[in-house]
Formats: structure tokens, sequence, C-alpha cells
């Protein structure tokens, strides 16, 4: 929780910003230019991994993720054979992703239901997608998204830090967190800006300490230190 003197230093430091609906398009084209390669890093081939790829990042990194679905892809083909083999086996197979068990019951769950109402496709709006066991609107978003159909904008912990940081967001609850978003990023943008965000929070803009000396938006950014 931030205290009362780094509050008032945010406050103090946010007269030195324009307001964000004119920061945002130079914050996304510096984004855009310093994190080029700014994409997901979840390893798919078609719809169905995707969303099965999105479901089992819950809790984990994308790299136990993709080594966990290099083999599981090689095994399940389609999404019948995730129910063809025993439930324990499915767990087995996704184990080292972590709560394997949940993770089992809502693959098998969201693959039914893609052969009982989709016709064994990943239907494309975000109201058919969150109707999936499992399938939540941040997962909904990731998966609407990379299939050039962005619907809302993701917000994950670094979306939402970022976002907060830079003056874009006052809220903490990612449906409100989104909601802002969704007011002032171009909507060509949606898919795109998670991206960026999540590169820059991971290279650049620490949890624990922003590297302000040495990100690209200290000029647009309320809470830089330099
Ligand atoms: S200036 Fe600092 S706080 Fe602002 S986005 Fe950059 S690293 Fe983060």
């Amino acid at each position: 929780m931030a205290t009362s003197g780094s509050r008032s230093y945010v406050r103090e430091a946010r007269r030195r910003v324009a307001p964000k609906r004119e920061r945002i398009r130079e914050i996304i084209d510096r984004l855009a230019a310093a994190h080029p390669d700014a994409t997901i890093a979840l390893r798919f081939r078609d719809p169905v991994e995707l969303v099965i790829s999105v479901m089992l990042s819950a809790q984990t990194t994308d790299v136990t993720v993709n080594r966990v679905t290099e083999k599981l892809f090689r095994k399940y083909r389609r999404p019948e054979d995730y129910l063809a083999v025993p439930l324990e086996e499915l767990e087995d197979d996704i184990r080292p992703t972590g709560t394997y068990r949940q993770k089992a019951k809502n693959l098998r769950g969201a693959m039914a239901m893609l052969i009982e109402e989709y016709d064994g496709q990943v239907p494309e709006r975000l109201e058919d997608l969150v109707r999936l066991p499992g399938v939540g609107r941040k997962t909904a978003n990731v998966v609407a998204a990379e299939r050039g159909a962005a619907q809302g904008i993701v917000v994950d912990t670094h979306v939402r830090r970022l976002s907060q940081r830079l003056g874009l967001t006052k809220h903490d609850d990612p449906v409100k967190v989104e909601r802002d978003l969704m007011r002032i990023v171009p909507r060509e943008e949606w898919a795109r800006f998670p991206h960026l965000l999540i590169w820059h929070g991971r290279r650049v803009c620490d949890a624990r300490r922003p590297r302000c000396e040495d990100c690209v938006l200290t000029d647009l950014c309320p809470s830089s230190r330099v």
C-alpha cells in the first residue's frame, strides 16, 4: 500500500503530465518501439490449443506451460481426445502447471462444451467464451485478442500495476481497470496494448523496483522517479 508520502508525491507529479487521453498514443508508440517483440509467449497451433494453453497458464509461468503443452499437444490432437482418457491420466499430463486437478476438470468440461455446443470449434464472441468451464474474462480476452477479434483488454498483474503507475486508472479491480483502459486505448490497439505493458513490466517497470532511469516513458509517467 502506498504511504501518504508516496501518494502526495504522485499527486504532485501528476500535475506535470498531460491528461491520459493526450498521452496514450505516445505511450503506445514508445512502448512498441522499445518492445517490438512483445507478443504472447504461449505456443499453440490452433484456437483449441490456444484455449488450453491459456487455461493452463493460470498461476504458473508461460515457460512451464510451453514445456507441458509440447508433449500434451502431440498426444491430444482434438477436443475428443481429452475426454477419451481417464481423468487421472490427464491430471498427470498437466501436473507441472499446478492446481492440476481443477485444471484437468475444467479442461474436460471446456472440451465437452466445445463438442456439444460449438461443433468442436472455439467460439469467437466473449459471451460464448466465458461460458466454457474454467474460462474467465481474462482468459476469454486473451483468446479473442490472439484470434484477431479483441473485445476487451487483458488485465493481469502487470497491466494493472503499470496502468496505475502511468495514471491511466485509479482502480484495483481488474474489471474497472479494463473499463478505464477501453475508454482511452484505441480499439485497434486492444490486442497489442496489454503485451506492451506486460513486457515493459517484466523488463523495466518492476513491481518492487521500477527502473525509471532506463524507461522510455519518464516524461509521460506521473510516477517517474527521475
Ligand atoms: S517511469 Fe518508472 S514508474 Fe513510470 S512506467 Fe517507467 S519505470 Fe514505471
